[in-house]
């Protein structure tokens, strides 16, 4: 029997100057501080990181970001490191987001090294994965998932996997309104928890968090939630207002 604690994050994507980022955070504090049963995260900007991490300092709300490079300096321009992400005070970072992944060339060996190189200073990948609705239909959905779970995970110990959080987010259902059914979510959990255990080993697997992401709101959260390998979500557009946020993290109320 494991006890997966689930997890809830806020990925706030390019919303939110340092004066925005101060009132959703600070909207939705009261709520995270009474809830006992998920871990919740929020993700903001890298130029919020600071204002955020000022708030949160002390209080049960993680900080994460939406990513990072590889290396921890040097001559790559725009980019920012895990050592300066470490340094203001992030414990997560989302790695291989879809919009990643299509919108700025990321690929499963990318995203490979950035894993790598967050376990190095101690900061926990949210690692994505996720088909487009082309490959759901033409039935290539396990193909592209497993792909890339054991290429985001190649040559990664087992030892760094209780602290690795999956979030599966089909393409189809982000920012679209339009959600994987509960079953349709829980299958591909599971799925993706049997690589797991061909990878690592059964008790490894089951005790990996895997979140569902793709237009969570609080009309759906729950039958998502209670689904046996859905372990908490991965929210865009739903986090960005704390009445839209908190719910979220009620789903057990
Ligand atoms: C996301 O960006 O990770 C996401 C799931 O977005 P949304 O909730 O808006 O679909």
């Amino acid at each position: 029997m494991t006890s997966r604690i689930p997890i809830v994050a806020g990925n706030w994507k390019m919303y939110k100057i340092r004066s925005e980022a101060a009132d959703l955070v600070n909207g939705i504090l009261p709520a995270v501080s009474k809830n006992n049963y998920c871990e919740v995260v929020v993700c903001p900007p890298f130029t919020a990181l600071q204002t955020v991490a000022n708030i949160v300092k002390g209080t049960k709300l993680g900080l994460g970001a939406q990513n990072c490079h590889f290396e921890d300096s040097g001559a790559f321009t725009g980019e920012v490191s895990p050592l300066m992400l470490k340094d203001i005070g992030c414990k997560y970072v989302i790695i291989g987001h879809s919009e990643r992944r299509t919108k700025f060339g990321e690929t499963d060996e990318s995203i490979n090294k950035k894993l790598k190189a967050l376990y190095k200073h101690q900061l926990l990948p949210i690692l994505c994965c996720g088909e487009t609705l082309e490959e759901r239909e033409s039935k290539r959905l396990y193909e592209v998932v497993e792909r890339q779970i054991r290429g985001g995970l190649a040559d990664i110990p087992s030892e760094k996997m209780p602290t690795t959080v999956i979030a599966y987010e089909p393409v189809w259902a982000i920012g679209t309104g339009r959600t994987a059914t509960p079953e349709q979510a829980q299958d591909m959990h599971a799925f993706i928890r049997k690589i797991l255990a061909d990878m690592f080993d059964k008790s490894t697997a089951d005790n990996i968090r895997i979140q569902y992401g793709g237009s969570v709101n609080a009309g759906n959260v729950k039958q998502l939630m209670a689904q046996p390998d859905i372990d908490g979500a991965l929210v865009g557009g739903a986090s960005l207002e704390p009445e839209k946020f908190i719910p979220l993290i009620q789903f057990k109320d």
